[in-house]
């Protein structure tokens, strides 16, 4: 039933990691992943690597990547060892890129933004025959079959997905941009990362992502999808939807909320202590057990 993802999983020690998109300051809902993915390290006395997103400038905000880090550090979230930034791995990408290319498990493709309109971003396969490098402007896209995709979330339980349902994705954008996807998976295999931590409205780029692992014969991080933040009008909190950035300077009753939406219980005297012993709090109380589904609600208060 469904695939087999042929690469193994990791057998290593834990290496985990935060990969925020410097498109804008640190909001609540981020300072959640950051957390929980730290806390999980931690109790797995693992490593806690950060990793910055920035390969897409149209998107990024002049600032933000020293921002969050500032942000990371006032909130007593030190990680270990040097901060990868994406912005100085395309020479990694490009090999990964030529690699698959040789191996055809990618394809160039034309199509313009007006041929795939209407699709909901599930590619046809248009150009799937096409083997040669054009001399126009060109994505390059993974070649995906019909597998179903399984794999066990920590937090969301037993997945699957139909990876003909998803398309095949980009890993080169026609603009010159490296897609997300590739950069992910060449980087948490670069840095050894065994196990992923974070947002839910991520969890339908991991089907694809583990199948671009097998292809590359990467082995497999386990995963684990926390819910996403919102407000109780029901936005999502997002770069997008402007969320406010948190405060620098009075990082305790943050993160006390942030332990809440964790699905742990804080005593309100916590609030007292210093923010290592708030960490500590939440190192000693960490587990997955209270946090249930995709959406936590956030009061605005
Ligand atoms: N950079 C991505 C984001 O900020 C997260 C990537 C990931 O955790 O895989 O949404
Ligand atoms: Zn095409």
């Amino acid at each position: 039933m469904g695939d087999t993802l042929s690469t193994p999983i990791y057998n290593k020690p834990y290496i985990g990691r935060f990969a925020p998109s410097p498109s804008g300051p640190l909001h609540f809902g981020s300072l959640v992943a950051a957390l929980a993915s730290y806390l999980d390290a931690r109790v797995h006395q693992g490593k806690w690597l950060v990793r910055m997103e920035d390969i897409d400038p149209p998107r990024e905000q002049p600032g933000a990547a020293d921002l969050i880090l500032n942000t990371l550090e006032a909130y007593g979230l030190q990680w270990d060892g040097s901060v990868l930034f994406q912005s100085n791995r395309s020479e990694a990408y490009d090999e990964t890129l030529n690699k698959l290319l040789r191996e055809k498990k990618l394809y160039p493709c034309t199509c313009t933004r007006k041929r795939l309109a209407g699709l909901n971003g599930v590619y046809p396969g248009y150009c799937r025959k096409r083997h040669d490098i054009p001399n126009q402007p060109h994505g390059l896209r993974l070649l995906c079959n019909d597998k179903i995709i399984q794999f066990r979330d920590r937090i969301q339980g037993e997945q699957s997905f139909d990876l003909s349902a998803l398309g095949d994705f980009i890993l080169k954008r026609k603009d010159g941009l490296y897609a997300y996807q590739l950069a992910v998976c060449v980087d948490d295999h670069f840095q050894g990362i065994t196990h992923i931590v974070r947002g839910v409205d991520l969890l339908d780029s991991t089907p694809r992502q583990l199948y671009l692992q097998s292809q590359l014969d990467y082995p497999h991080p386990d995963h684990a999808h926390i819910p996403v933040i919102t407000q109780s009008s029901g936005n999502k909190l997002s770069k997008q939807n402007h969320a406010p950035a948190i405060p620098l300077d009075n990082p305790r009753p943050i993160l006390i909320r942030a332990f809440a939406a964790l699905g742990l219980q804080p005593k309100s005297d916590l609030m007292m202590s210093s923010v290592e012993e708030i960490l500590n709090w939440g190192i000693q109380n960490w587990s997955f057990t209270n946090i249930r589904g995709k959406q936590e609600i956030l009061q605005d208060s």
